[in-house]
């Protein structure tokens, strides 16, 4: 049995969070490798010279620990610790369950911060497993209910089993790049001894990870490649332009000639499989809404899938006001609709009673049956998976393509994935925007801030608040959760300005409430996670302030950022850390994406093996494009040569090729 619940001191409660973080099987559960490595290297306490970075020290536990509980969620220990004969005071917050470890007598590492002056060491973590000069750590993405220590434990575990771990890298490409066995790379991973082995397990599993990505691209360009007879349709060009005149401003040159390239695809007799590039703010979604009336012109009915709901539900109140004046009946499709509502749906698609259709993932579901599917657009392209897109082309058989993208990641790497699709690329801004200002600001001065946020709200203008985290489970004190910021903003304001939060795992409902009353100005400062990051469209707010900046990529940012400055008004962007970061300061420099997105490429420079990975929006597991970026274009290359060698005997050699292309074509 290739179930976790088949090793060793996994039982139900264990499976139960193993499953939240999508681990089922044993492989999956192997196949969960660490995102960064920390080293940890031990110093001597009279050998820190400053309170800013994280040391580790040894000693021996000198007093009792002594808890305190502040509040919820809250509490502190403190004990002492004796470190070469200097008596240290230890305090550490939220880690009262290691009491009972904390024998007097006890070895034990603690990693923090020490405060020469007052002679305390404000300690992160504590480690009983005894490192006497370095050792390299492995970090797992975690989640509620599981410790790094139970998981590394789980999968020392699992190593023990008989498990069976599908390889994807042909025979013949193990052989021609001399890899080492799948096994061997994923224990090198997991319990590192050295750096050195780490890295070619790592380009081992690199490898893999874009071979397969790469098969799935070669795959789709290669089914439009052989199926790329499209529609014909007529599409009345005097109608298209009237419909641009009646809208409240004029098209950007960039929106023209994307929309231009467009009409040529649809009218053209083969299939349409375009990207449009454009930096946020640039006015995709309009692009996309001329295409969809475009595709209702010539008879067809469209589709434009979002990642969120909260863009969904946008796009669609956005769609109703655009297309007032016309005959297009437009309708929504989300997963948190009641199944009534839904089965309405299924139906008015079928009798073609719906001529666009917006959603999320709900769209690609079973129940959904065209009447005469001619456009398929994604918008936010890049924050869907290769099988998702597929899926929903399969919905209409010739049908055009057009995806959305603001993709965080330089355009020569964009065209290597996206590889042979036609681009449009938008770089013009609409008239009379301007650039947001933008300040790196330390913590500690978080006052000025709060200052310039009450002059916006009196000028009537609304704001946004970022943090990395809803809650601060994992108790680093250092963060602060959307939780704490609402509390402290609710102190700072007196409660006389209207603060919420929005989360992902609040409910749908509340969610929406929170989005309408934030769009129509009654809620003035909207705390939240990056749930806020895609496509969201609150003409009035001209503040952002994302607090932990650091834990975030450039990319990212730039996308947070864009939520702002979106009409005339000046708008401002605070980035809140602790710590002096250098790569932040290109967000006070530039404005422009593509330029954010080159330079971020360039700032986490060459083999950081033990860098810290971006946040949000992660492509891939391991493979870094920038750094792996050798390894991609070799992947591209060859996994084009084993799908055409073996597509013809539909890869009877490799069976888990024959599983990869059932999933693409939904074929169950
Ligand atoms: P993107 O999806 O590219 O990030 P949006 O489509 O959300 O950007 O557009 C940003 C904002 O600009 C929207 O409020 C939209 O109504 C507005 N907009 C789009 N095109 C124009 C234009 N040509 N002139 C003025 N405003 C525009
Ligand atoms: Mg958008």
């Amino acid at each position: 049995m290739d179930n976790i619940g088949s090793i060793k001191g996994v039982g139900s409660k264990t499976i139960d969070t193993l499953n939240k973080l999508g681990l089922y099987t044993i492989s999956d559960l192997i196949e969960y490798y660490p995102y960064r490595y920390n080293v940890i290297q031990l110093v001597n306490v009279n050998d820190i010279n400053d309170n800013e970075n994280i040391y580790t020290i040894k000693g021996i536990v000198d007093t009792e620990p002594k808890v305190t509980f502040i509040k919820r969620n809250l509490n502190r220990m403190t004990f002492r610790l004796n470190s070469n004969g200097i008596l240290v005071n230890v305090t550490i917050f939220n880690r009262a369950f290691y009491k009972n470890n904390l024998k007097l007598g006890r070895v034990i590492n603690v990693i923090g911060k020490y405060d020469k002056l007052k002679n305390t060491f404000t300690a992160n973590d504590i480690k009983f497993e005894i490192i006497n000069d370095m050792k390299i750590e492995p970090v797992y993405h975690l989640s509620n209910g599981v410790k790094r220590g139970n998981l590394v434990k789980i999968i020392d575990e699992a190593f023990k089993t008989n498990f069976d771990l599908e390889d994807y890298i042909p025979d013949y490409l193990v052989s021609k790049y001399q890899f080492m066995d799948k096994k061997t790379a994923a224990l090198k991973i997991h319990f590192p001894l050295s750096g050195s082995g780490i890295k070619k397990a790592k380009v081992r599993v690199i490898y893999e990870e874009f071979f397969k990505f790469m098969f799935k691209m070669n795959y789709l360009k290669y089914r439009y490649d052989i199926h790329n007879e499209g529609l014909s349709r007529n599409v009345d060009k005097t109608l298209v332009d009237e419909f641009i005149k009646s809208l409240p401003f004029t098209l950007t040159t960039d929106q023209e000639a994307a929309v231009n390239d467009i009409y040529n695809d649809l009218t053209d007799s083969k299939r349409m499989n375009r990207l449009v590039l454009g930096d946020v703010g640039s006015g995709k979604t309009l692009v996309a809404e001329i295409a969809m009336y475009m595709n209702y012109l010539s008879g067809y009915q469209s589709s434009l899938m979002a990642p969120t709901e909260i863009l969904a539900r946008q796009h669609y109140a956005n769609m109703l006001d655009l297309y007032k004046n016309t005959d297009v009946k437009v309708g929504l499709l989300v997963g948190s609709m009641k199944k009534s509502e839904k089965t309405k749906v299924y139906k008015q698609l079928i009798n073609k009673e719906i001529d666009i259709v917006v959603g999320t993932h709900a769209l690609i579901s079973e129940g959904v049956e065209f009447n005469n599917l001619g456009l398929v657009i994604t918008d936010e392209q890049h924050r869907f998976g290769v099988n998702q897109r597929s899926n929903l082309q399969n919905k209409g058989t010739m049908c055009d393509v057009l995806y959305m993208s603001a993709t965080p990641i330089p355009r020569t790497y964009a065209l290597t994935i996206y590889g042979d699709m036609d681009t449009s690329i938008i770089k013009t801004k609409p008239n009379g925007r301007k650039d947001i200002i933008t300040k790196v600001v330390k913590e500690k001065d978080l006052k000025d801030v709060l200052l310039h946020m009450v002059e916006e709200i009196k000028e009537g203008h609304q704001i946004y608040v970022v943090s990395p985290l809803i809650e601060d489970e994992e108790g680093e004190s250092n963060i602060n959760d959307v939780v704490k910021l609402k509390e402290k903003f609710d102190l700072a304001f007196h409660n006389k300005i209207r603060v919420e939060i929005l989360h992902g795992k609040m409910k749908q409902q509340e969610k929406d409430n929170i989005m309408e009353q934030f769009k129509n100005g009654d809620i003035k400062v909207l705390i939240s996670t990056t749930v806020i990051e895609v496509g969201v469209d609150v003409k009035n707010s001209t503040m952002m302030v994302i607090f932990n900046a650091e834990r975030f990529g450039l990319a990212t940012l730039h996308q947070l950022r864009g939520r702002v400055g979106r009409n005339s008004l000046q708008s401002y962007c605070y980035l809140i850390c602790n710590m002096e970061i250098e790569r932040l300061k290109v967000m006070e420099e530039s404005n422009d994406g593509f330029y954010i997105s080159q330079k971020d490429f360039e700032l986490r420079g060459e083999g950081d093996l033990f860098g810290v990975r971006q946040s949000g929006d992660m492509v891939f597991k391991m493979g870094d494009l920038r750094r792996d970026y050798k390894i991609l274009l070799q992947c591209k290359e060859d996994s084009r040569e084993f799908l055409l060698a073996n597509i013809v005997n539909n890869f009877r050699n490799y069976p888990q090729y024959r599983d990869l292309l059932k999933q693409l074509e939904h074929i169950d």
